[in-house]
């Protein structure tokens, strides 16, 4: 079978999903037999190419996580919501009870940690907040879902490992099997 190529992606999340996939230890190299990882934040940061699988951690939360996610669905053969922010919103998500601006205001210029009056950051090459914080599947198609906040590794693992066979996971079963 030929080698799949594997992508992990860091949206609006907190990177504890992706902690979570460095928790499968050494069944990376399980991994590495199957597919190559040409892109990952914990690789380096190139260009999202054509993948079999994408891993998309977070929410989207601004102009950038949803241009991006349009252009994984274009590349990625099977994108996977990971985690409860890309599923659910989640952590990420708890600021769409109150609005934007009184968010940042309180982020930014009134936070008590600010030795006096706080700055607005405004840098031009900043991502633009959304008014709300949705998750993946309302701005594109999502073909599976690792639920968890974060997933544990060996359901990650499963799932990885299934889907680089050409199976579809039964999420059920995840913690019943051994791999490795
Ligand atoms: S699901 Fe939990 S661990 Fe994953 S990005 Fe969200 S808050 Fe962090």
């Amino acid at each position: 079978m030929p080698k799949k190529k594997l992508a992990t992606i860091w949206l609006g999340g907190c990177s504890g999903c992706h902690m979570s996939l460095l928790d499968i230890d050494e069944r990376i190299l399980d991994v590495v037999k199957l597919a190559d990882i040409v892109k990952s934040p914990v690789v380096d940061g190139k260009e999202l190419p054509d993948v079999d699988i994408a891993l998309v951690e977070g929410s989207i939360t601004s102009d950038e996580h949803h241009r991006e996610i349009l252009h994984i669905r274009k590349k990625a053969k099977t994108l996977i919501a990971f985690g409860d922010c890309a599923v659910m919103t989640n952590v990420t998500g708890m600021r769409n009870y109150f609005n934007l601006e009184e968010v940042v205001n309180t982020s930014y210029l009134n936070a008590v940690s600010n030795d006096g009056q706080g700055e607005m950051p405004s840098h031009p090459c900043l991502l633009k907040l959304n008014d709300k914080v949705v998750p993946l599947q309302e701005v594109v198609k999502v073909d599976f879902v690792i639920p968890g906040c974060p997933p544990d590794a060996d359901t990650i693992f499963y799932v990885l490992f299934e889907f680089l066979n050409d199976r579809l996971p039964d999420l059920s079963k995840a913690k019943k099997l051994k791999y490795g």
